[in-house]
């Protein structure tokens, strides 16, 4: 898997970010930029995909037995997202604990500073994503992006 080390020796990760669709509608996304910034994230590689029924739901496989998944292809269908590979020391853990817990309603109350407090509205409509371990940031980057090459500059941005 693409990793870098830094000049302190410690590991760079790489990790799956994605701007639902109601967080692009709502015109969240510079905002969330700020924070990824302010967060120490380099921002790899982005780009505004509209998925349909049949990506949306290879994406979340892992919950395709849920009684909500029909739900969530629909929300994740219901228009553009925006899917960002973010760099840095611990992105995976660290992109977690930005965003906040997957119910928004509760991340209101425990973690008033996370994304999903700013902009989600409840449990699904959460408006981001983020990879949950490092194998499922490699699956979620492949998914979208192929392979990112080790050698890879930080900050090397593609051409939205
Ligand atoms: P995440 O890793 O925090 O995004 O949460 P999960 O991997 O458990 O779930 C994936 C996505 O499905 C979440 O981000 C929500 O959008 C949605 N979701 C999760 N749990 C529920 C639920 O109980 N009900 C509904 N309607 N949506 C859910
Ligand atoms: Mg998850």
């Amino acid at each position: 898997f693409p990793v870098r080390s830094s000049s302190d020796g410690s590991t760079e990760e790489k990790t799956l970010a994605i701007i639902k669709p109601d967080g692009l509608l709502g015109n969240y996304t510079e905002r969330i930029k700020n924070v990824i910034m302010d967060s120490g994230f380099s921002i790899l590689r982005e780009t505004i995909t509209q998925l349909d029924e049949e990506r949306a739901s290879t994406f979340y496989a892992e919950h395709s037995s849920k009684s909500f998944f029909s739900s969530l292809i629909k929300y994740m269908t219901s228009g553009p997202v925006l899917v960002i590979v973010l760099q840095k020391k611990n992105a995976v853990a660290d992109w977690r604990t930005v965003i906040g817990p997957t119910d928004a309603v509760k991340a209101k109350v425990t973690h008033p500073n996370s994304i999903r407090a700013m902009c989600g509205l409840d449990l699904e409509k959460n408006c981001v994503h983020g990879s949950d371990s490092l194998q499922s940031a490699q699956r979620e980057i492949s998914f979208f992006f192929g392979e990112i090459s080790s050698g890879e500059l930080v900050g090397m941005h593609d051409e939205l």
